[in-house]
């Protein structure tokens, strides 16, 4: 095993995701929301901006402001310091360009093995509305092509994400922004560690996510009707935000929004699907797309796969940032 390259990428993950073991509750970590000044200071003045960006980055009714977090909730246990806007155009931080255009999907092991599940093809087409930009998936690979370390735990085999990441920064391809690894299979970032959601690395420009624990049967009590949309919400929320941070935005700290923390599977059901304005302006900075257009191609996907309801917040956007 190689175990300089190993440590290098461990030394260079930036975020890991969802940590179901993170419980501590102290008073020097105590987050209480930000107040409307400073939710409005993390947008940044948009003077000088047209009409439908200075709409589509205004904190107007349809974004909610943060929640305080419970006591196993992400903000109960984790300092986030929030990054501003004008905090993030002064970030170094990778951008899309002519040469590295292209953000790419790549599936591990068995996925479609049962066939009600949310398909690549779904998740691909959700990316590429959300983003704007070319999501392509690269043909489907073994994790052990991948990987090299993995392990028996708790009755199912789980893979070592370190060693994913190490394998994937060797394939990205040259014309990659970014590539995210999506799997059925369960991960974990440490032996001492029960299980990890995913993990990334900026540098290296590589993701590694496992959609195992957002199936219902992977839980007592089981998929109820309707588990595939939700299924599906789950995956599309998981693989923005991760992208999200390939862009070197960091966690959300101002509103309701994707790119919350989350530190167990009900506190990410309970985060929207959609960026805030702090963090939508971000994105549009790194990539500039029609905010408009955009939101109306996410109301399109949402309510011809099953989610009309978390549709209807993107068609009302779209009509609220395109009005005349
Ligand atoms: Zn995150
Ligand atoms: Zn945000």
């Amino acid at each position: 095993m190689r175990l300089t390259p190993i440590l290098a990428a461990l030394a260079a993950i930036a975020w890991v995701v969802a940590l179901a073991i993170n419980t501590r509750s102290k008073a020097d970590l105590a987050f209480s929301p930000p107040g409307e000044a400073l939710r409005e200071r993390s947008i940044g003045s948009t003077e000088g901006l047209s009409t439908e960006l200075r709409r589509a980055f205004h904190a107007g009714a349809a974004f909610d402001p943060i929640e305080a977090p419970g006591p196993s909730d992400w903000l109960a246990g984790q300092r986030e310091p929030g990054q501003t806007y004008d905090q993030f155009i002064r970030t170094p931080r990778n951008r899309p360009d002519g040469a590295r255009d292209t953000i790419y999907l790549q599936p591990l092991g068995l996925f479609d093995a049962d066939e009600r599940y949310p398909t690549l093809e779904q998740m691909t087409e959700y990316a590429r509305a959300f983003f704007a930009m070319e999501v392509e998936r690269l043909p489907t690979l073994p994790l052990g092509a991948v990987g090299e370390t993995s392990r028996e735990h708790g009755g199912r085999r789980q893979w070592l994400t370190g060693d994913l990441l190490e394998g994937l920064a060797e394939r990205v391809p040259a014309d990659a922004y970014c590539v995210l690894a999506i799997t059925m299979a369960d991960l974990y970032p440490d032996p001492a560690w029960n299980y990890v959601f995913g993990m990334a690395s900026l540098r290296e420009r590589v993701g590694v996510f496992s959609f195992a624990r957002h199936d219902p049967a992977f839980y007592l009590g089981g998929r109820k009707p309707g588990w595939e949309a939700l299924m599906l919400e789950r995956n599309c929320k998981v693989l923005t935000h991760e992208i999200g941070h390939m862009f070197a935005i960091t966690h959300c700290i101002y509103f309701q929004c994707l790119m919350n923390g989350s530190n167990h599977l009900a506190e990410s059901d309970s985060k929207p699907l959609h960026l805030c304005p702090c963090c939508l302006r971000k994105l549009h900075r790194s990539v500039g797309f029609d905010p408009g257009a955009r939101y109306a191609k996410l109301a399109g996907f949402l309510s011809a796969n099953g989610l009309a309801e978390q549709g209807r917040w993107f068609a009302e956007r779209s009509k609220v940032v395109d009005a005349d």
